[in-house]
């Protein structure tokens, strides 16, 4: 790293910091861990791009009980992944470790150390109570008459006395609302052979066709926002299911019903397609509608996520067959799912698309007539500006700020004319494309403004040729 003295100055500066208002010892062994970790990951060759270029990535430390090794590695590692601007992925073996670390170490961390980062606890599915599998294993139990039992699977799903009264036990308080299905939230500690029965994971998930979904613990955790989708299919007959995500524009708007050109087209040539009213849409009530705030890139776009999931799950995509495409919020929506989640996507189709939240929220702001009045709103839903936290935000949900994850093609369409998403934003998205020799297709469409199919018969017929041209080559190839 160019600037590792100055990163090594603030990795110094914030444990003087925590020794000080923590009132802790310095220990010899914990300032040893701090910067071999740091001269290791300091010492990765990067190019330009930060791009690994040398093969040594992994630092492995030993350390007795007792050297503070968490705080060790969390010190001389924030720094880092704040200045290479990384997520920092701390994945422990234990949930009391877990624990320690989400509840007290990091909280202790941000407060003390005068450092500013945020950090959020991911759990896998298996951590939360499957519902259908907690009824079917109380429900055959009582199906079951040992005296009849013919066979010894039938008896393995006898549940023994134990099991019984906490399986029942768990019902009344998943009823009465006073546990939520997580396993860390159970008063008492679950033995595996207990709790492994009544968990699943996603091949053994049903999804939105359990008839348990609407209480699903899993599900509720990821909010549980019930997102109303539509689905097209293709009478094309074809070698894979192929998706087409596209999610509307707006974002403040109501997916419309009916004849829809793109989707015709798309279904013409042999494409499923999926669109939805993920939070922040209007026409499905208020607090629909406010669940968009502050959401771009976050959980709006897992609504769509959600839908890609729900499409596999149910057999209208393959996995590896799903193009995401969209104009306007949904150009921004394209390239957040090819950024943020770009295992899900095949290739993208980002048109008249935003990709840099900071330049949209600045060029509304001065446009008179347009957005003017409307500026507290866009602080509230969009992010703001006048803040440090509002700045991060839009930082963190802009695409181009994030091109290096990109591992689909992209095709980027413009109308030169477009004034309400101007072709800068096009522009720098392809000026990164080309940089991190990323491969991607691109049209500036004269006649249009900021829309698919209203420049006229001649323009969205070129627009169609060329969407068809990369589908050919990057979807079904
Ligand atoms: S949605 Fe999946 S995890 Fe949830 S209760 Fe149903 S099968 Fe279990």
């Amino acid at each position: 790293m160019s600037d590792s003295a100055s990163v090594k100055q603030d990795i110094q500066q914030l444990y003087r910091q925590l020794i000080k208002q923590l009132e802790l010892k310095p220990r010899w062994g914990q300032k040893q861990m701090i910067a071999t970790v740091a001269n290791h990951f300091l010492s990765i060759d990067m190019d330009v791009d930060g791009h690994r270029r040398d093969d040594n990535p992994v630092c492995l430390v030993e350390a007795g009980t007792g050297t503070g090794k968490t705080l060790a590695y969390m010190v001389a590692c924030l720094p880092i992944a704040k200045a290479l601007d990384k997520k920092l992925v701390i994945s422990t073996a234990t949930i009391a470790l877990q624990e320690q670390i989400v509840q007290k170490d990091l909280p202790a961390l941000k407060k003390h150390g005068g450092y500013d980062f945020d950090f959020q606890l991911a759990k896998g599915r298996r951590r939360y109570l499957c519902v259908s599998r907690l009824d079917q294993a109380l429900s055959q139990n009582a199906a079951i008459d040992p005296t009849q039992a013919l066979f010894e699977d039938e008896l393995a799903l006898k549940l023994d006395a134990q099991q019984q009264t906490l399986y029942k036990d768990m019902v009344v308080q998943l009823g009465s609302n006073q546990w939520d299905g997580d396993r860390d939230a159970w008063k008492d500690s679950l033995a595996e052979d207990h709790w492994r029965p009544i968990t699943t994971d996603h091949k053994g998930c049903t999804n939105r066709r359990c008839s348990h979904f609407s209480q699903c613990p899993f599900f509720k955790a990821r909010d549980g926002l019930e997102i109303p989708a539509y689905l097209t299919l293709t009478k094309k007959k074809t070698k894979h299911k192929y998706m087409i995500m596209l999610p509307h524009g707006g974002p403040n708007v109501k997916q419309g019903v009916g004849f829809d050109h793109w989707v015709q087209f798309f279904a013409n040539k042999g494409y499923n397609v999926i669109q939805m009213d993920y939070r922040g849409s209007t026409g499905l009530g208020t607090s629909h509608y406010v669940a968009g705030n502050m959401q771009w890139g976050k959980k709006m776009q897992d609504d769509i996520s959600d839908g890609v999931f729900w499409a596999i799950d149910n057999g209208y995509a393959d996995a590896d067959r799903v193009c995401i495409a969209g104009a306007s919020y949904g150009g921004y929506a394209t390239m957040a799912g090819l950024t943020f989640t770009p295992e899900l996507y095949r290739c993208g189709i980002n048109a008249v698309g935003v990709v840099n939240q900071k330049s949209i929220l600045e060029e509304f702001s001065t446009k008179a007539g347009m957005m003017n009045n409307w500026t507290d709103e866009a602080a509230l839903e969009w992010g703001d500006l006048s803040n440090e936290e509002g700045k991060q935000y839009v930082k963190d949900i802009s695409p181009v700020l994030f091109v290096d994850n990109i591992i689909a093609p992209v095709l980027v369409l413009q109308g030169t004319n477009d004034n309400i998403v101007p072709p800068v934003h096009a522009r720098e998205l392809i000026k990164e494309l080309k940089r991190k020799n990323k491969t991607y297709m691109a049209m500036f469409q004269a006649e249009e403004g900021h829309c698919v199919k209203c420049g006229g018969e001649q323009a969205s017929l070129e627009y169609f040729d060329i969407q068809e041209e990369f589908l050919k080559k990057y979807l079904e190839n």
